[in-house]
């Protein structure tokens, strides 16, 4: 067998990678001292690594500006149809590796770097991720954003500059411990602050009468200044902007009326207006009704919607007429969390345009779209009637006056059904008044979407089934995906390569031919490979848990990972109760075989989220207890894995040989977590929830470890009433597990320290913990027999990956692009830049901009 290649040789090798080419090498070598010099102020004697880090970044960036600049004029001369997408998170993760790879020049950097006796990975390793996102909705906006730019969409992304993102995770004595997440401390080389396109955006104040109407005054202002961010297409030129706010104090800020005379407490209470863009919430799938939040959510759609009025007028058919409003703007809502751009279009096209509501209503809602993350109560967002009074009151009173209209429709068509018009309205009366925001969206928008097929027939079936009878053509599925550039490209150069060699480069740009490595299934070689990758990977990754954790895992052992949030309905607990009894089966039969363990389990609790901060503790204690077992040896460790991010995600998947995708059937929307593992060649264990079920469509379900109830299966149970006592009473290797957690064999200094925990699970739980876990042990049992047979696995990897093309980001955005946005992608190449263009070299030479201040 040959010597594997190291990553610098294969790196070298890839053609998907770009051209390495003598002078792109030397003018990235130039570029990097240029900025070394010049930008940092350095020189290699007193240099850092991030000062290389920032000085490669820098010189990668050079690459983009000019495309940048080209794609944005396109889009003002052939003025195409804009999509915008909003979102309160933009979970992006780092940047320079992406950029270069989609800008085809990560070969002559990394030749450039080599030669320049630094070493890529360590400089990589510098980048802050931009932990702007909690989980799988903040990825799936910076997944659709690279899609968008890879499809030659005029697309951009629209959310807020956090200045503290997601925190970061310690894990100190077996808790989570949670720290300040400062990512610009060291300065975010990728942005561009615009000030010359500060907004203003408005706060309280009241509503006024007057002859022409009603008139918001006496507001507060707070400015928003923009911060943009280029989003590299892959290889097309196309560079799109994510345009993030920042909040920003009038200068004038409290010197006006009251603080008259104190301009010392005038200027430090500049500070509180600037708190909106302070620090992302750091919930998933959790509404939690703080004032502060929803100023979050209206500052981003005040700022935005401006600025998409801003480029309407700017544009020509915009200066005509607003009735055209829907076929140049599209309007996408990631969740509620940017609701209230409903009822400030609304505001804008009433109180500002002088628009009827009538005619501004049917603009509105050609415009949105609205896209539904979940159907968890626990998470759907209803804001209180009476902070909405205070914060937005125009706002208030637009939204009575949109669900009076919605009401009166209702009413027409279902006559006496007065119990209809409750379950129907915006506005809840029941208790403290609320303003139902996902009512909101699907009667502002003309299309409902859910993110996978079993999660869109919930939402149709259950959760707004009435809306659904009203208007079904609104709704919508699209499945989610990622982009096969970070997750397969990026992260596993290995097997991105392999498969290159036998299908071509065509599956970057169109995953559905991953299909033809199908046809390699019982190819020795090919499978001798995939198997090579992956136990290179798990080395690679092992030495990582080494290094930086003094961690020692077993690289032979099937490595089981389960990372996403914790949360009760993802069911960490039950891989939980998993370890124990393979724990117990060890233990009392030591002689017996086993198939050797590594669980990896990782993720961040809300940090006001009590169940999922014990749900740590207890996968760290009973860690303590199995890895320090002697009659255990080194066949079963349990790793929990500290602060999981984005890129965290990208050493630890590629790794995987088993992933645990085992929420409760019919809680899990899609998931994207899943198709990350199934792209990088592990095999899933799973419900049939999200996107799983939909995953074992495309691989066929004896390719997937599938248990467990299946949503009807929970449906039924419910009606009959779930008791965990049935399953405790039967099965005794459960009963055990759960009298030792209650006894304190995992917390001997404190036996009653999992009370909250063994209390849910028997008594409250609604998640059902108990009644999969059966079925989950032998299935569970299944992985381990065939990981014996490691030809037999890999091929059934193998027909995982060819099965796995509809899961790209790519699929997801087209079919958004043709059924809710009605625009479509474009691959004619932008022209590839040169230098800054047409040099102003003469006073002739010195025109007038075409179109100063709304080109962006
Ligand atoms: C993909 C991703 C998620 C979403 O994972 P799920 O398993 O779908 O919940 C969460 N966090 C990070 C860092 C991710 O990359």
């Amino acid at each position: 067998m040959a010597t594997p290649l190291s990553d610098q040789e294969k790196r070298k090798q890839i053609s998907i990678r770009g051209i390495v080419g003598v002078e792109n090498v030397a003018e990235i070598k130039k570029g990097f001292n240029r900025h070394l010099h010049f930008t940092l102020a350095k020189d290699r004697n007193v240099s850092t690594r991030r000062d290389y880090f920032f000085a490669l970044a820098h010189t990668v960036r050079d690459h983009l500006v000019g495309r940048w600049l080209r794609t944005q004029q396109h889009y003002y001369e052939t003025d195409p149809k804009r999509v915008y997408y909003l979102s309160l998170e933009f979970y992006m993760g780092r940047t320079l590796e992406n950029t270069m790879i989609n800008l085809g020049l990560q070969n002559a950097c990394d030749e450039a770097i080599y030669q320049l006796g630094l070493d890529m990975e360590d400089l990589e390793e510098m980048e802050e991720d931009a932990g702007l996102g909690n989980g799988g909705l903040g990825r799936l906006a910076a997944c659709f954003l690279d899609s968008m730019a890879t499809l030659g969409l005029a697309a951009y992304g629209y959310g807020i500059r956090y200045e503290y993102g997601i925190f970061n995770q310690r894990i100190s004595d077996g808790w989570q411990v949670e720290e300040a997440d400062d990512w610009l401390r060291h300065g975010n080389p990728w942005e561009k602050a615009r000030p010359e396109f500060m907004l203003p955006v408005h706060f309280y104040g009241h509503v006024e009468k007057t002859r022409e109407g009603p008139k918001w005054v006496d507001t507060q202002v707070v400015l928003a200044m923009p911060y943009d961010t280029p989003i590299p297409g892959y290889m097309n030129n196309t560079v799109n902007t994510m345009r993030l706010w920042s909040a920003r104090a009038p200068n004038d800020f409290n010197l006006r009326d009251f603080n008259v005379g104190d301009y010392i407490q005038a200027v430090l209470d500049r500070s509180v207006a600037e708190n909106i863009s302070r620090v992302l919430y750091p919930n998933d799938n959790f509404f939690e009704g703080k004032e502060l939040r929803l100023k979050q959510e209206y500052f981003v759609v005040a700022a935005t919607l401006q600025d998409i009025i801003r480029r309407f007028k700017a544009s020509k058919k915009g200066r005509v007429t607003f009735e055209t409003f829907p076929d140049k703007v599209a309007i996408q809502l990631n969740d509620t969390h940017p609701a209230m751009a409903i009822p400030e279009l609304m505001r804008i096209f009433m109180d500002i345009e002088k628009l009827p509501f009538d005619k501004a209503w049917e603009i509105t809602q050609k415009t949105f779209a609205y896209t539904n993350h979940t159907v968890l109560p626990e998470a759907l967002e209803r804001w209180p009637v009476q902070l909405m009074e205070t914060l937005l009151p125009r706002h208030l009173h637009i939204i009575y006056e949109i669900n009076q209209k919605h009401l009166d429709k209702i009413s027409a068509l279902f006559p006496e059904d007065m119990d209809r018009l409750r379950r129907m309205s915006i506005i809840e009366e029941e208790g403290v008044k609320r303003i139902n925001m996902a009512h909101l969206c699907i009667v502002g928008s003309h299309a409902v979407n859910g993110v996978a097929q079993i999660h869109s027939q919930i939402v149709k079936d259950q959760v707004f089934r009435d809306f659904s009878e009203l208007e079904p053509e609104k709704f919508q599925n699209k499945t989610n995906g990622i982009t096969p550039r970070r997750w397969l490209l990026m992260c596993n150069a290995g097997l991105a390569e392999l498969i290159a060699e036998k299908i071509g480069d065509g599956y970057v740009k169109d995953l559905s031919q991953l299909r033809k490595i199908a046809a390699f299934v019982n190819d020795e070689s090919f499978i001798r490979d995939v198997s090579q990758v992956k136990q290179e990977n798990k080395m690679k990754f092992a030495q990582y848990l080494e290094k930086e954790y003094k961690v020692k895992i077993n690289p032979s052992s099937m490595f089981d990972v389960h990372v996403k949030r914790i949360h009760e309905y993802k069911r960490q607990l039950l891989n939980c109760l998993h370890i124990i009894t393979m724990y117990n089966r060890i233990k009392k039969d030591p002689a017996k075989h086993f198939v050797p363990r590594t669980v990896i389990i990782g993720g961040k609790a809300a940090p006001g989220y009590h169940m999922a901060k014990m749900i740590i503790k207890l996968i760290t204690s009973v860690g303590d207890v199995v890895n320090n077992d002697p009659v255990v040896g080194n066949r079963l460790k349990v790793i929990f894995l500290e602060n999981y991010r984005v890129s965290l995600a990208e050493k630890v998947i590629p790794a995987t040989d088993l992933s645990e995708q085992i929420s409760t059937a019919g809680t899990e929307a899609s998931g994207t977590g899943n198709m990350k593992f199934m792209l990088n060649g592990a095999l899933t264990i799973g419900t049939m929830d999200g996107a799983n079920v939909e995953m074992a469509e495309e691989a066929g379900e004896g390719n997937l470890f599938i248990f467990g109830m299946r949503v009807a299966d929970v449906e039924a149970l419910d009606k009959k009433g779930y008791n965990a006592m049935d399953y405790y009473d039967k099965l005794p290797e459960l009963k055990q597990v759960m009298d030792q957690i209650k006894s304190g064999y995992f917390s001997p200094k404190q036996p009653d320290l999992f009370k909250d925990i063994t209390d849910m699970l028997f008594k409250h739980d609604r998640f059902k913990v108990f009644a999969d876990y059966e079925d989950y042990v032998k299935s569970q049992e299944k992985a381990s027999n065939l990981y014996q047979d490691p030809k037999q696995w890999t091929k059934m990897v193998i027909i995982n990956i060819s099965a796995s093309g509809k899961f790209s980001s790519d699929r997801t955005i087209k079919e958004y692009a043709k059924d809710i946005w009605g625009v479509e992608p474009s691959d004619i190449k932008i022209k590839p830049p040169n230098e800054p263009r047409e040099p102003v070299e003469t006073r002739e030479a010195a025109v007038k901009p075409k179109s100063k201040g709304s080109l962006l």
